[in-house]
């Protein structure tokens, strides 16, 4: 048995250490480039979103590479993501590839679900043996997880352009290799210490702006572009408060015990937004109330024809917490440069409105 499971950020090394631990072949898809792109729009309905057509184009390359057991979340919520994991096995079917599909619904099934999926994969290993390479994937998500927290504000300041991300890859891969909890601890330990020690740009007065939307696009950086780290060239701190580790730590432990991480958000979206629209509709817009005085803007990443994300994107500008949004449709038809001017004028306006707020403090105090 060959496992594999489509890319989403990092996720993939927490997955190489689970598996690795329980002896199992695992197959990391080879990571997203123009091709998996390419091979995914081939084979995908022309209006599905882009996290079908990217998990696809994963799935494809990494049958090719011999994967037999294809594993791809799902889930019974009002997005059209629970029946991604069925056209992905008929298409790649049709293909020639012989493989099993097997369907994952973490929302549902919560932590029971997910380790009876893993045991099963796992030939029936102990539960003693399962849960000690559960937890060490864990734990390289969390620090994975950490460390990008920190990036995001590091790069904000950098003196020179590049060094964080430099430093960035270099801890990623040191994560990677860290084959006990006791190395890991070092790992992150020392990379923190060397971000920390980045010489910053002593005239730097980053812009705060939050990033939101869609799971997948928010989580996935080949397709919103490498967003954060482009704003970060533009001297931008970057807040996010979607993470794979936050989102597994409630979703597997904290909501089976009542605790709803959620709640919040969702009250600061009632009075525009009373339930759940699907994917991630619903926190989009909380996430504007919830922060319009905390950041000076916020950029929402919207799949193309993602329904939960239409609804955000036109209710957003009818809030009376008001911040400039700059929402980004993301498809395979987005490209760098135009992404990038429109960051441009985006950053520009928001240092013009702080600049603008700045002198008027001033002149209310002459
Ligand atoms: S939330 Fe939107 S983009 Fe995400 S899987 Fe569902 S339809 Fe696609």
């Amino acid at each position: 048995m060959r496992i594999a499971i489509p890319h989403l950020g990092n996720l993939y090394i927490a997955l190489e250490a689970l598996f690795q631990r329980l002896d199992v072949e695992y197959l990391a898809p080879p990571p997203i480039t123009q091709r998996t792109l390419s091979l995914a729009v081939k084979h995908s309905p022309e209006g599905l979103c882009i996290p079908f057509k990217l998990t696809l184009g994963n799935l494809i390359e990494v049958a090719e590479m011999g994967a037999d057991t294809l594993v791809m979340p799902g889930g019974y919520g009002t997005c059209r993501l629970g029946y991604y994991a069925r056209i992905q096995e008929q298409i790649l079917r049709d293909m020639g590839y012989n493989i099993e599909m097997v369907q994952m619904g973490v929302s549902e099934q919560k932590l029971i679900g997910l380790l009876n999926i893993i045991k099963r994969l796992a030939n029936d290993a102990p539960w003693a043996k399962i849960l000690a390479a559960f937890r060490f994937g864990i734990k390289k998500l969390n620090a994975l997880d950490r460390i990008e927290r920190t990036v995001q504000k590091v790069r904000a300041v950098e003196a020179e352009k590049g060094t964080t991300n430099r430093l960035y890859a270099s801890a990623i891969e040191a994560i990677k290799e860290a084959d006990s909890t006791h190395t890991l601890k070092k790992v992150e330990a020392e990379y923190t210490l060397l971000l920390g020690q980045v010489p910053r740009n002593p005239g730097a007065n980053p812009l705060i702006v939050g990033v939101t939307g869609e799971f997948y696009v928010l989580l996935e950086p080949f397709s919103n572009l490498d967003i954060e780290s482009e704003l970060g060239k533009l001297g931008v701190e970057v807040r996010r408060t979607t993470f794979t580790s936050e989102w597994t730590k409630f979703t597997m432990f904290l909501n089976p015990l009542g605790v709803d991480e959620k709640e919040r958000i969702h009250r600061a979206a009632s009075p525009y937004l009373k339930r759940d629209i699907g994917g991630d509709g619903w926190e989009s817009v909380g996430e504007k109330v919830l922060h319009s005085s905390e950041y000076d803007g916020l950029i929402h990443l919207a799949p193309f024809t993602c329904m939960p994300e239409i609804v955000a994107q036109n209710i957003m500008p009818k809030t009376k917490e008001n911040i400039p949004v700059l929402t980004i449709i993301c498809d395979e038809q987005i490209t760098k440069t135009g992404m990038l001017t429109r960051l441009e004028a985006f950053v520009d306006l928001l240092e013009r409105k702080r600049r603008n707020r700045d002198n008027s403090i001033i002149k209310a105090g002459v």
